[in-house]
């Protein structure tokens, strides 16, 4: 459908951090998870009466370090508080949650978009708040099964200002948190598992126009998905409000299956939770010192490690950003680059051959069949002329395919680049000897075209040797012969 005139898309993102703590935020019970239903909830975590909840000192740690990251103030003091509503899952009646006093301010990202520009998009503020625990629908005939392990994880919630104005600006942003939670280790990052989940706000606008009513996509947890659901819901509501009609204010649900929404119910306002805060809870009180001490511990963060990059690996801006953003690859890069001795050589088989094979197969880079070590291998039987890059795509094939070592792989299949310049030289006659007519027509020709025309014999003896011939050897043979 064609829209008329222009447009603006106004984004603002609402983030679900699970933090990555041994125990739930209000209780000594194990987050652990992949146990049996309802092997992980204590009564603390279902609010029994008589029981009292403690606040866990590494989840407010966790979020202390978010802030920091972010550059955010933290707050010396914040509150817990009561959100009071029902749900199946959710056996106390309310969430324990902040609202007026959240452990973190005002911060700011910085993104790095596509055609080289920044953009700040500032967080509003992050709070701490315990999830919810699951209803499992899929084993039970006409019943629901509840299961409250995850009932009581520590979560904080991200809110950014409505700063983005696209699909590409809000991506990069939540690549960007994914990147600096990671890389802070205060979430493990896996997306699948729903330990960070985006909340899409998204609105339109004639430019020059105030703020237009929003609609938030809720729970989308692949930045594929949050792609797509964000082109989707743009133009529904262009569509809706070129026809005459009205935004109206409410939660939806996309489905990446279909690359269908729903909505899911019209929103409500926070008055309708009837929050107040906990009187278990005593406000939290952070000293000067706990935050000096927090900032001191803190690791390298996405932006230091790519301007490192940059500097000790004299990568480009964009390798850089690619390399560093996430802590993954991060890791997996510097290993490889470790291990070959060459971070250029590192840097291109990274995002090259493996990227593609990770994407091929649809893998995370952590579960890359071909490791950080063994591409550190491959790198170096390059760099030492053990074997050409065409056989280092063969080797690096056959790692993948679980082969063994590169070291392994190249013994047991013979691959060793032909170092024996006897028998190399008696491939070149031969080649030469078989093909007169070729010999006859370089022979003739100028310079110029040599260096074309020497690219069929090059051809026949990498074919005579099954690529092991070292390309710049054969060369300066057959210059020599011809
Ligand atoms: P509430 O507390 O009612 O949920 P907030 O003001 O906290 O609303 O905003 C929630 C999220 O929605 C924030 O991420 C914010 O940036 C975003 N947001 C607010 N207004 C708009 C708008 N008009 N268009 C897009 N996003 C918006
Ligand atoms: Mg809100």
């Amino acid at each position: 459908m064609s829209h008329s005139g222009n447009w603006e898309v106004v984004i603002g993102l609402e983030v679900h951090v699970q933090l990555a703590t041994e125990s739930k935020i209000f209780s000594g019970t194990s987050t652990r998870t992949g146990d049996e239903p309802n092997r992980h909830a204590s009564l603390i975590d279902l609010g029994m009466p008589g029981t009292l909840p403690v606040v866990n000192k590494e989840a407010i740690r966790n979020a202390i370090r978010f802030g920091l990251a972010v550059n955010a103030d933290i707050a010396r003091r914040s509150v817990f508080e009561r959100k009071n509503y029902f749900y199946p899952d959710l056996p106390k009646g309310y969430q324990t949650t902040q609202l007026a006093e959240p452990i973190v301010g005002a911060g700011e990202v910085e993104v790095q978009l596509e055609n080289g520009d920044k953009k700040v998009v500032r967080i509003h503020h992050a709070h701490l708040e315990e999830d919810a625990g699951k209803s499992l629908h899929e084993d039970f005939h006409g019943q629901t099964g509840i299961d409250l392990n995850r009932a009581g994880t520590p979560l904080i919630e991200i809110v950014s200002e409505p700063d983005m104005s696209g699909a590409e600006d809000a991506v990069a942003f939540a690549r960007k948190l994914h990147s600096i939670v990671t890389s802070l280790g205060i979430c493990d990052g896996d997306m699948s598992q729903g330990n960070m989940r985006f909340d899409v706000n998204i609105s339109v606008r004639r430019p020059g126009e105030p703020l237009g009513t929003r609609t938030e996509t809720k729970n989308l947890n692949s930045f594929r998905f949050m792609e797509k659901a964000i082109a989707l819901e743009v133009a529904r509501q262009i569509d809706v409000l070129e026809d005459g009609g009205e935004i109206v204010q409410e939660t939806r649900l996309y489905n990446g299956e279909t690359n269908t929404a729903r909505s899911m119910r019209t929103k409500e306002d926070a008055n309708d939770y009837r929050y107040f805060p906990c009187p278990d809870l005593l406000p939290v009180m952070v000293s000067e010192e706990e935050i000096q001490t927090l900032r001191d511990e803190l690791p390298e963060l996405p932006d230091a490690r790519k301007a490192r990059y940059i500097e000790q690996y004299q990568l480009s801006a964009y390798d850089a950003d690619l390399l560093s953003g996430s802590i993954a690859t991060a890791r997996y890069f510097e290993t490889a680059a470790e291990h070959g001795g060459d971070a250029k050589l590192a840097a291109n088989w990274v995002m090259g051959e493996l990227a593609a094979k990770l994407n091929a197969e649809d893998k995370d880079i952590s579960d890359s069949p071909v490791s950080a070590e063994h591409l550190g291998e491959l790198i170096q039987r390059l760099k030492d002329g053990t074997i050409s890059s065409k056989i280092a795509k063969q080797v690096f094939e056959a790692c993948w395919n679980g082969e063994g070592s590169p070291d392994r792989i190249i013994e047991a299949q013979g691959l060793k680049q032909m170092s024996d310049s006897g028998e190399l030289e008696k491939i070149v006659d031969q080649v030469i000897a078989d093909s007169p007519a070729q010999v006859e027509d370089y022979r003739n020709a100028d310079d110029a075209k040599r260096k074309k025309k020497i690219g069929f014999f090059v051809g026949q003896v990498m074919k005579a040797t099954q690529g092991k011939a070292n390309p710049q050897q054969v060369n300066q043979l057959l210059q020599q012969k011809l």
